[in-house]
């Protein structure tokens, strides 16, 4: 078959197109005819640091397909299914899985980097993994969602905690958790402040549902426009991927007792920090952390429900894989960058 893998780690010219033999899957496993793959920055970061399941890697972290071949031990899948995969693969023996708190489990590994992923014809994934979808979404929207939804979710819904009547700040909304984060605040009746560095995108957020927008490079002190947007009592809730160039503005931006959960630092991981606002306005500050399994079935019951779909942002076909990698680097796009195979 058909795949894309690094026999190397470096630059984007490490990726190879090329024939890799085809999968077989083992019991409690099904064979996937991949359809669609999607670009992560992780993809990135596993292209130019390596594989630590060695080499050589089929890379591709997110993929949406359809069933080909399933075991009597595969959960009820049938071939012909169109599923989407979960990237984490966790054991469900050890202490942690046992617990129920698989995030942290000790074993798991990562389709597209410590085993073979989604950037390829045909994919092997456990059965637990794979969640069928509804026809109405393309395969490119579905394999745009995985990891950026999933991520989304957890921020918004588990970690954060976000109520339909309070107001929350999405940063970088063409971002793919920032582009999923709109549409989950808005399907349970949040008011979503979002912002982008460019007019366009944020046509695009206004599409997605965002009561609000603001233009970053027009608006760099945004905080003040965050309380002229709240009556001058700051947001419930700050959700960030862009990190120390927009850290003072996003706690200048909650209200007393407001939270923020971080899930990304695109401008940078480190900045200086007024510890007293911690004191004036108490404020939560939260990192993302790890995704457990419980909560990507939550996101799927309001997939498949139609509350909440992946953005595709630009398609490239299978062997423009190393084009897409190098098109992340732009951020001129909106949502997320797909191969379609
Ligand atoms: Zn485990």
């Amino acid at each position: 078959m058909k795949a894309v893998y690094i026999n190397e780690a470096g630059g984007p010219e490490v990726m190879i197109y090329g024939d890799r033999p085809n999968p077989e899957p083992e019991p409690g496993e099904v064979l996937i005819r991949v359809r669609s793959s999607a670009i992560n920055f992780a993809d990135l970061g596993v292209r130019s640091r390596g594989a630590t399941g060695g080499f050589p890697r089929i890379l591709g972290l997110d993929m949406a397909g359809e069933v080909v071949q399933a075991g009597s031990d595969s959960l009820g899948l049938q071939p012909g299914d169109r599923v989407l995969v979960d990237n984490r693969v966790k054991c469900g023996t050890c202490e942690n899985c046992l617990q129920s708190i698989d995030q942290y489990c000790s074993n798991q590994k990562r389709l597209g980097a410590d085993i073979d992923g989604g950037h390829a014809e045909y994919c092997v994934v456990p059965a637990i993994n794979v969640y069928r979808f509804s026809d109405d979404m393309s395969f490119e929207e579905a394999a745009a969602l995985p990891i950026a939804g999933h991520t989304a979710w957890h921020c918004v819904m588990t970690r954060g905690q976000l109520q339909p009547w309070e107001d929350i700040l999405i940063q970088a909304a063409g971002s793919g958790v920032g582009s999923t984060g709109i549409q989950i605040a808005k399907h349970i009746g949040a008011r979503v402040i979002t912002t982008a560095g460019s007019d366009w995108k944020l046509e695009r957020a206004k599409g997605l549902g965002a009561d609000e927008v603001i233009n970053y490079n027009d608006t760099p002190n945004f905080s003040e426009r965050i309380m002229e947007l709240t009556n001058g009592r700051g947001v419930d809730m700050v959700f960030d991927v862009v990190g120390a160039a927009v850290w003072e503005q996003n706690l200048r931006s909650l209200k007393p007792g407001g939270r923020l959960v971080i899930t990304g630092t695109t401008s940078g991981n480190r900045t200086d920090m007024d510890l007293s606002i911690l004191q004036g306005r108490p404020l939560t500050l939260m990192g993302s952390g790890g995704r457990p399994r419980r909560t990507f079935g939550e996101m799927m019951k309001v997939v498949n429900a139609g509350g909440l779909r992946g953005v595709v942002g630009r398609t490239f076909p299978l062997e423009g894989a190393a084009e897409a990698h190098r098109t992340m680097a732009s951020r001129d796009f909106f949502g997320k960058l797909v191969l379609s195979h």
